[in-house]
Order: structure tokens, then sequence, then C-alpha cells
């Protein structure tokens, strides 16, 4: 049996369950084996056995009193997965399926991401089972205190950085930094990114992680000879990362005709952003709204991948497992040729194999969404520097650090024989072989 193998057999064992975080380790394992077959003296050192093992997990209660006065109990947590290569980094996440399933795939995940990004971060993840859908804004702030109350004692600039995700914006970052800052009597900006402007935040960031996808599109299709100008894109969700994934490919010239989000989708050959912007981010509404304000929309409930419709790109930026094999099958048959995946984990591990058999383009999120927590480490140098830079300036480094990463991609391609279109091979290597010489080098066990 060889050494991955064998991994796999004990962590499947060992969590049980966790069928999100089996997922991910599954993935990213079955495609480094030629790092191992060259090393084989990695077994005897128990590499793998220590990449997948989260150094920390803090998990603690978060209690709160909602608007009508009745104290309620939440779950709160913190993954510090892998600290090899600096400070623990990765965002929180504030939505009811939180578990520690997937907050531990989604550390294990931000490792490797935050490696490709050159950058010096560490990968962590937390978040809690607080469900932030039809809560007040007194009830937001009441829970992000609580949160903090327990999240505070763990984190610091130099020690671990959390920043937004699902549920997580610039409203709930507000809140708590606000809190933390009065615990600590102290104002370490640096001990989280995503903030405002006013208070340590840093342009781009908010656009960053949608804008970082489409620059890593740009430069797959650059790559590879594809023209990008008028291709037709659906993207789901409409959150952070869809909204400004939307907005660069508008921008780029592509064509989005479809949007989605928890509950259903629109179709829409002339599609708004303004108005998508304006239900999302200033109403926090449904979707189904866009119709009654846009009459060129439609809209369907379920899943935006299930429709039949003509596309030559696709964005997924919701959520983990949005598309499975049947539902890859179906986007090869509407004409797909490129994936590019804005949400974490949003391909099952059957679709992936799906788009790797067809041989189209398929961006692994680890390489394509990482211009969101490479925005937050550039957050992390201004407040340290205790200067801002320009909207240019950030927007160019994150130009610089996709183009590194889809580098990286091709060096590893060349180096391992790949095919052109196996990113996801790609991507894994170069992320997983950093943090390992990294915790050879310190001498770490
Ligand atoms: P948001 O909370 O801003 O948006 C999430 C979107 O996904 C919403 O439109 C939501 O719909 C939709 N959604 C949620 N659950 C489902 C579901 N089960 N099926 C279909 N749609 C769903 O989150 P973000 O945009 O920040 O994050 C999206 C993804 O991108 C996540 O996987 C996250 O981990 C990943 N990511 C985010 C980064 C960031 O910088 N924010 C960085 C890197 C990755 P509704 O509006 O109805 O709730």
């Amino acid at each position: 049996m060889s050494y991955i193998t064998r991994v796999l057999e004990e962590v499947k064992q060992k969590d049980q369950g966790q069928s999100e975080f089996l997922q991910a380790v599954s993935e990213v394992l079955k495609s480094v084996d030629v790092i191992f077959k060259q090393h084989p003296e990695y077994e005897r050192m128990g590499v793998l056995e220590r990449l997948i093992e989260p150094e920390r997990i803090i998990m603690f209660k978060v209690s709160w009193i909602d608007d009508q006065g009745q104290v309620k109990v939440n779950r709160g947590y913190r993954v510090q997965f892998n600290g090899a290569l600096g400070p623990y980094k990765g965002g929180l996440r504030f939505h009811p399926s939180v578990n520690l399933s997937i907050l531990k795939f989604l550390g294990f995940e931000q490792v490797f991401k935050n490696a490709l990004t050159t950058l010096p971060i560490g990968g962590a993840k937390g978040g809690s089972d607080f469900d932030p859908k039809g809560k007040s804004d007194q009830e937001i702030m009441r829970f992000c205190q609580a949160f903090m109350l327990e999240l505070y004692r763990h984190i610091g600039p130099d020690v671990d950085v959390p920043a937004g995700d699902m549920g997580v914006g610039a409203r709930e970052i507000g809140y708590l930094y606000g809190y933390y800052r009065r615990l600590r009597n102290a104002s370490h900006r640096g001990v989280l990114t995503g903030k405002a402007l006013l208070y340590g935040g840093s342009l781009v960031r908010k656009e960053a992680t949608g804008y970082g996808l489409m620059y890593f599109v740009l430069e797959m299709a650059k790559h590879h000879n594809i023209e990008l100008k008028g291709k037709r894109v659906i993207i789901s969700g409409s959150g952070n990362v869809a909204i400004y994934a939307a907005e660069k490919a508008l921008e780029c010239g592509m064509k989005v005709i479809g949007m989605s989000d928890s509950k259903g989708y629109i179709i829409d050959e002339d599609l708004d952003i303004h108005v998508i912007k304006e239900l999302k981010e200033v109403k926090r509404t449904s979707l189904k709204e866009y119709v009654s304000l846009v009459s060129h929309g439609q809209y369907f409930e379920g899943s935006i991948y299930d429709y039949d419709l003509e596309y030559e790109i696709a964005l997924p930026c919701a959520t983990q497992n949005e598309i499975d094999e049947k539902r890859a099958l179906k986007m090869l048959k509407n004409g797909c040729m490129l994936v590019a995946e804005g949400a974490n984990m949003p391909s099952s591990n059957e679709a992936i194999e799906c788009y790797l058999n067809a041989k189209i383009l398929f961006a692994p999120g680890k390489a394509s969404n990482a211009g969101g927590v490479a925005t937050s480490a550039l957050e992390m140098s201004q407040n340290s520097m205790r200067l801002s830079w320009t909207f240019e300036e950030v927007d160019q480094k994150l130009q610089m650090i996709m183009k590194n990463i889809h580098q990286q991609c091709l060096d590893m391609m060349d180096r391992y024989q790949l095919e052109s279109y196996n990113y996801v091979k790609a991507a894994n290597i170069a992320g997983v072989q950093k943090v390992i010489d990294a915790m050879i080098t310190m001498g770490e066990y």
C-alpha cells in the first residue's frame, strides 16, 4: 500500500463523518503523488500526517441576546491549520451549515492557497453556525461581540489574522474589530482584514476575490489563445465574490447571462449588475426581486447548473459542492469550455473528473480565488507600515500575484510533464511542496 493510500485510509477512520474534510484531503493527496515518489524519506518524517492534522482547533460557546430578550447559544470555531509560512490567515464564516468538517476542509485548502500567493501567511478558518439572515443590525452586533469575547484570546497581528467569508462582510468585521479593540485596549489594526477604509482597510479588498478570479481567467485564456470577448458566462452566487467576478467579466467584454443565490437564479441576456448589487449589498434581499425591477430578466427556483442554456464559461462563486457529476455533464453539454472556481470546493471530486476527462480548462479555487487572501495580506502590510496604497497600486499588485500563481501552475506542468489543462495537479503540487519545504527546513515535527 502506498504512503498516500495508507494515510487516506487512516484519516477516513479517524475523522469519520467529516465528509467535506475527507473530500478535500482526498482531492489534494491523490494529485500530489509525484512529490512522494521523488521523496520516499517523507514517509519516515510523517510529512502527510503532519499536513492533514490541524495545529490547533478552538471551539467555544457564543451566547448572545436577541431583540426579544431571548438568550441564544451558537457554536464558535477557529481552526488554526498550519502556520509554517506565517501567522494563521483565513476567513470567518457565519452560516447555519457551519460545522467542524466544513471548517477543517476550508482551513486545509487555505494552507495551500496561501502558499501559492507566495506571501508569508499560514492557513486557518473559523466561524459559527449563526445564521445572519433576518437578523437586525443590533442582533448582528451583539452576536459579533459575543463571538469576539472568546476569539480575542487566540488571535493577534503576528498570531492569527481572521477575515470575512460567507456571511461575514465589512459590517461584521467592523463590529468584531471594534470589540477586539476595546477588549485589548489597543488598536492593533493588523488583527483583522476586510476592515472599512476609515480604520485601516485596504482599497480593492472588497473586489479582490472576484477581480482576482478574472485575472486568473485572463491568464489562462492568454496562455491557451482563447478570445474572451463576447463569451457567454454564468455565475453561481450573488455575494461578494460573484458580484465582483461579474463586474470584471463585463468590463472585459464578456456577456454575463445568469447569476444565482441560495433559492434560485436569474437568466438575463442583458444582465444589470447594478440591480444585483442593490438587491444583495444594500437591501440584503432575494434575487427573486430582480424580475420586478428588470423587465427582460427571468427568475427560476433551484440551481442554475440544472438549467439548459448555451454558455462557454462557468464561474461557481457560491458554496461547496454546488456541482456534482450530473451537473458537470450538463455543463459540458451546454458548451462550457472553461470553469474557474471563485468559491471553495464548489465542484465535487467526480465533477472535477468530468472536467479533466473532457479536457476543458478548469481553475481550482485554491489557485483562482486566492486574490482575496492575497489582498488581505496586502492590507496587513499597509497596517504594519501605517500607510495606504491607492486603488491602482493594490490592483496592480493583485494582478501580479494572480499572474504569478498562474505561472507557478505552468512551471509545475512543465516540471512534471502534466497536461496543459491540468491546473488541479499543478496548483496542488506547487502549494503542497512549499508548505512541506517550510516545515522541514524549520525542523518542525
Ligand atoms: P457571500 O455570503 O457574500 O455570498 C454567498 C452567495 O452564495 C450568496 O449569493 C448566497 O445566496 C449563495 N449561496 C449560499 N449557499 C448556497 C447554496 N447552498 N446554494 C446556492 N447558493 C448559495 O459569500 P462570499 O461571496 O464571500 O463567498 C462565496 C464563496 O467564495 C465561498 O465558498 C467562500 O468560501 C469563497 N471565498 C470567499 C472569499 C472572499 O474574499 N469573500 C475568498 C475566497 C473564497 P443568498 O444570498 O441567498 O444567501
